[in-house]
């Protein structure tokens, strides 16, 4: 029997330390909790990683602060175009969605992907087609719409930016669980409204299996961060790779997948867990929204403590 354990993340673009207040920390803390809570309760009665990390995501994507779903960041367009995507490691099986609109939880349609379609990973119009035929409701653009992130993206329409800005006081991010379950059974998923300010149907790593999720039954990867240079890495599959090829453990594989991250300029972080239910959140960012789950309680984290 392995050791339940679930771990998430709300995005390695956090506020900067020097404008973090005590209430908005405390309303991210809350955000992470809830998540935590929904997730957990699925391990906790036994349930499956997979659907621990569906309940982690939804919550997170329900919850405004972080950049998925409800609170997604604006395209160039002053569109909320949103990725996601679902793994279940020991059936070795994945969905995901790329530029979808409109949806209340795009983790969801992602998983409908992997349960009901012969495919991985579906996108744009075909996308929100598939999420039609299997009776998803739309929500009103201005469920999504957060003052903060309109904000965000005039400042980087001025600056000439895509931004994936770690200064600014509203930030941007992803979210993001991973879970072992009691039968050691490992799961990763992803959400993200992506960058603000992307152009022409940017797609980052999110979605992307290998990239932004992976899980095998070594490890469950969610990453976060600049996609372009996780897409470049692979880095969500580095980090089994280096367990497979190598034979490193789960802290070192992710370790060294942080460094060649880094080595190539990428900024971010991942979460990972193993079958024994080890969890490791390494990052090069200034801090990671983070949190971690297991029989001993919840902890959370933003910064470097
Ligand atoms: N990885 C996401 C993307 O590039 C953004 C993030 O994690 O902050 O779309």
């Amino acid at each position: 029997m392995s050791k339940p354990t679930l771990a998430i993340h709300g995005g390695a673009g956090t506020v900067v330390k020097s404008l973090m207040t005590p209430e908005l920390e405390a309303e991210y803390r809350a955000g992470l909790e809830a998540a935590l809570g929904a997730g957990w309760s699925v391990l906790e009665g036994g349930g499956a990683a997979l659907d621990a990390v569906q309940a982690a995501v939804v919550s997170l994507e329900d919850f405004p602060l972080f950049n998925a779903g409800r609170g997604s960041v604006f395209t160039h367009d002053g569109r909320q175009e949103m990725d996601a995507s679902i793994m279940d490691g020991n059936a070795f099986r994945a969905g995901s969605v790329a530029e979808v609109r409109n949806l209340k939880n795009p983790i969801l349609l992602a998983r409908a992907v992997m349960d009901k379609t012969a495919h991985v990973l579906l996108a744009g119009e075909g996308a929100m087609k598939f999420a039609a035929e299997q009776g998803f409701r739309l929500e009103a653009d201005k469920y999504f719409f957060t003052e903060g992130r309109w904000q965000q993206l005039q400042d980087a329409i001025a600056a000439g930016r895509v931004q994936l800005d770690h200064s600014a006081p509203k930030p941007i991010g992803t979210v993001g669980a991973v879970a072992c379950d009691t039968e050691g059974r490992l799961a990763a998923a992803t959400s993200t409204g992506g960058m603000t300010n992307k152009k022409f149907g940017r797609i980052g790593d999110t979605p992307i299996i290998g990239a932004g999720t992976y899980a095998n039954d070594r490890c469950a990867v969610s990453c976060t961060g600049h996609g372009e240079y996780f897409m470049l890495a692979v880095t969500a599959s580095d980090v089994a790779a280096r367990m497979k090829y190598k034979d490193l453990s789960l802290l070192d594989a992710a370790a060294e997948a942080i460094a060649h991250l880094t080595e190539i300029g990428g900024e971010g972080g991942l979460i990972a867990v193993d079958q024994d239910g080890t969890v490791t959140m390494p990052f090069n960012s200034e801090g990671m929204y983070r949190g971690l789950a297991d029989r001993s309680g919840f902890q959370i984290s933003i910064y470097r403590d």
